[in-house]
């Protein structure tokens, strides 16, 4: 059987590791911590900007990557894109992700932007603003991290195509499955897993909703069962309910990272978190096992195939020292960018920062390589928001690069088994 080691547990790291763990492969994800999904909102950004709001991503990233040949997309774009999507598409079906690249939906967030997105489960994708909508922003009274009064009051300036509008309005609901304290989204959405715990919440939101409206709720309806949950509010409280994501920790994200490591456990994966990647050992231009630092001592795990998806700056990565020097510090593979070598960072947060598209460049099978082009390992390959080249925040691409190099990353290794 392939040995591969996967380093990360990020989107990437474990969309490639389970998609080798169904062809066949032995995989063992090492990761020093949980990846970014706990804090996404769990919707699929394949293009949101470029640098306009996109409305049709599949439509828009054939141009866009001819001009960008060193975006991941140019090795990405078109069918390894498409058959990645389709993929995740039937392994996410418990969370019913809908939508595709033929048109971004717009879907509200928590600040009541009309975001762009590509996917997202059926209970968020219920919001798509498109063509504008009447809703109700209900709160829930126990959680601090959502403001309906706030998200309605954007909603109804958010720039709709074709002049569509938003009407809305907010109402504050008191079920709490803890009375009398503060809860966080995670203690809501487990307790309505429950299909008791629905009834109190389901009454509360009859009595709030009017014809014609639909019900946008803080994104904690249900965990484990979220899929089921969503539906049986709907029919209790009769009405449309859509999730919408709530600052992070978000639950949405923590489903999906649910749903992804089980799956991979009952492929046969094996995930470790804590230990930390610190380099490799090989010879004649291949690595032939990954040094791991597990508290204090350091040991070589072998492995036939390595795949490398530490992510961007936010998950260390890669690294910026204060000379404004960019290194990746687990191999110590070379780096480039940010473009013209200059530190690439604007003076605003939402400035431009090129210096986030910093990483490693890789081949067309996804092998990181050196200034000349050349692969470094032969066995290697990079996933994820590690490779150079895409500023995710930014363009919103963030899920798709992941997704797709991640499944393109296992199939070329399943390929060379
Ligand atoms: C808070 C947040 C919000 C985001 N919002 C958006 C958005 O709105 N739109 C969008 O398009 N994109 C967004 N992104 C980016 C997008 O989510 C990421 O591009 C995508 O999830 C990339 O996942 P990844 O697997 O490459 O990396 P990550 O999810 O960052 O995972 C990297 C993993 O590698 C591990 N790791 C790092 N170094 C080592 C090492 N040496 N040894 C072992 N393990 C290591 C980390 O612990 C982590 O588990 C956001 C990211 C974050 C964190």
């Amino acid at each position: 059987m392939t040995r591969v080691a996967v380093i990360g547990a990020g989107l990437a790291g474990l969309v490639c590791a389970l998609r080798l763990a169904q062809g066949g492969a032995d995989v063992t994800v090492f990761s020093r911590g949980t990846g970014g999904l706990h804090l996404t909102p769990g919707m699929i950004d394949v293009l949101g900007y470029a640098p306009e709001r996109v409305e049709a991503p599949g439509e828009t990233l054939a141009g866009w990557v001819a001009a960008r040949p060193e975006h991941p997309y140019a090795q990405l774009a078109g069918a390894p894109l498409e058959e990645a999507l389709d993929w995740f598409r039937g392994v996410a079906a418990p969370l019913r992700y809908g939508g595709d690249l033929a048109a971004n939906m717009l879907l509200p967030t928590a600040a009541g932007v009309a975001r762009p997105t590509a996917m997202a489960p059926a209970g968020m994708a219920a919001g798509d603003l498109r063509g504008g909508r009447r809703v109700v922003a209900v709160g829930l009274r126990a959680l601090k991290d959502f403001f309906p009064a706030y998200l309605a009051d954007n909603l109804r300036r958010a720039a709709l195509p074709g002049g569509a509008a938003v009407e809305a309005r907010h109402a504050v609901a008191t079920w709490s499955p803890r009375p009398g304290a503060d809860v966080q989204g995670h203690y809501f959405a487990r307790a309505l897993d429950e299909p008791g715990a629905r009834a109190g919440l389901a009454a509360e939101l009859r009595a709030i909703v009017e014809p014609g409206e639909t019900v946008l709720m803080p994104a904690v309806l249900g965990m484990r069962a979220s899929a089921e949950a969503w539906e049986d509010l709907c029919e209790r409280a009769g009405a449309p309910i859509a999730e919408v994501p709530t600052l992070p920790p978000c639950i949405p994200g923590m489903r999906l990272n649910l749903l992804l490591t089980r799956a991979l456990g009952e492929a046969g994966g094996r995930m470790v978190v804590g230990p930390e990647a610190v380099g490799v050992d090989g010879s004649g231009g291949r690595i032939d096992a990954v040094r791991i630092r597990d508290a204090a001592r350091v040991r070589a795990v072998p492995a036939d195939h390595v795949v490398l998806a530490t992510g961007g700056f936010e998950s260390g990565g890669v690294e910026l020292d204060s000379y404004g020097a960019v290194r990746e510090p687990a191999l110590g593979l070379p780096v480039a960018g940010p473009p013209g070598g200059g530190r690439g960072l604007g003076p605003r947060h939402l400035d431009e920062h090129p210096l986030m598209a910093a990483g490693v460049r890789v081949d067309d099978r996804l092998r990181p390589v050196d200034a000349s082009g050349a692969p470094v390992w032969g066995n290697l390959r990079a996933a994820g928001s590690i490779i150079a080249g895409a500023v995710p925040w930014r363009e919103k691409s963030g899920e798709g690069i992941a997704i797709a190099a991640g499944h393109r990353a296992a199939c070329t290794i399943l390929e060379d088994t």
